[in-house]
């Protein structure tokens, strides 16, 4: 088996690739749910939905976020009658909130109606959340701590951040799926997609059961760099890690990682790094990792399972 852990676009990304390539017996995709929060009422997860929105290939390519096709006849008439505006939710994207928020009410949890969602939108492979229980990403910054979705999307990420703190992680729920697959023994690689850092994978590995889990690996952890040629291609990693005091490079990713990660996967740009990150005593392989379209994400996720299985075979 393989476990991937994303974020939103960049992990999404890959999770289309690899679910292209892996059958849903052999991939899980674990995917960070301290972005959520409520907001108008609604229990929103934004990097679940991002990834069960690219893998149902109904995704907004456009934003990395909501999706194709969108109206927004909601929004119009919430602004209208006074309502909060700065987060949007389009008319199609509401379907989902309104029953995740309905189902959770209920009594379900995150990852039950993940999975009902994730099936009625067609997808075979288990998408599950990090969490059945609330974990927050708070950012410190000049501007004093803030919620994520505050941080990210009312500031539009304009504050210097300082550091994080995912309340809650400690007391994580960890899905009874993940679990099971967890205590298997099964797991023959858990592949870093190329998402935030800081604020999508940090917060994964944040979770005790988790953490505690790929530190004691017996199988390799192979990471794709969200940085490319210097810059994220979407977000705000490389601002954060400018102001985190680290190079906004691959190198700098790498050096964030540390032992975590065994295996490293760079974008051509980056080949003149391999070098140096070989010296830290990791395995690299360059490539193309810049996934514009399916075929793209496809070839890499190829290249990546290849890259865990030969590590594998020489652990
Ligand atoms: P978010 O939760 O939607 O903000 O997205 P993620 O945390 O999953 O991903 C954000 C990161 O994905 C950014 O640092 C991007 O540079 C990276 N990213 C997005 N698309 C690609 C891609 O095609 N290739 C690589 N290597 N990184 C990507
Ligand atoms: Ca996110």
């Amino acid at each position: 088996m393989i476990v991937a852990l994303a974020g939103g676009v960049g992990g999404a990304r890959l999770a289309v690739g690899l679910a292209a390539v892996l059958s849903p017996q052999i991939l899980t995709i674990v995917v960070n749910t301290a972005d959520d929060f409520e907001h108008l009422g609604f229990a929103i997860s934004p990097d679940l939905d991002t990834v069960m929105y690219t893998l149902a290939g109904v995704a907004n390519p456009a934003t990395g976020w909501g999706r194709a096709q969108e109206t927004w006849n909601f929004m119009l008439a919430l602004e209208q009658v006074g309502g909060d505006t700065w987060f949007k939710l389009g008319d199609r994207d509401l379907a989902v909130h309104v029953l995740r928020t309905l189902a959770l009410r209920r009594g379900a949890s995150l990852s039950e109606i993940t999975r009902v969602l994730a099936t009625r939108f067609g997808i075979r492979h288990p998408v599950v959340p990090m969490s059945d229980s609330a974990v927050r990403t708070r950012v410190k910054t000049d501007c004093g701590e803030l919620a994520f979705q505050d941080y990210f999307v009312r500031r539009s990420c304009r504050p210097r951040v300082e550091g994080f703190r995912f309340v809650g992680s400690r007391k994580a729920r960890v899905p009874a799926v993940l679990l099971r697959i967890i205590r298997s023994g099964k797991v023959r690689a858990v592949v870093i997609c190329p998402s935030n850092p800081y604020v999508s994978i940090a917060p994964i590995l944040s979770v005790p059961t988790i953490g505690a889990w790929i530190r004691q690996r017996d199988f390799p952890v192979i990471a794709v760099s969200p940085i490319v040629g210097g810059v994220a291609l979407k977000g705000p990693a490389d601002k954060m890690m400018r102001e985190l005091g680290s190079a906004a490079t691959a190198l700098g990713v790498v050096r964030h990682y540390g032992d975590w990660v065994d295996g490293w996967v760079i974008d051509h740009q980056d080949a003149r790094l391999k070098r140096v990150i070989e010296r830290q005593g990791k395995a690299v392989l360059v490539t193309d990792t810049v996934m514009n379209n399916r075929s793209k994400s496809t070839r890499l996720a190829k290249r990546v399972v290849a890259f865990a299985q030969a590590l594998g075979s020489g652990k």
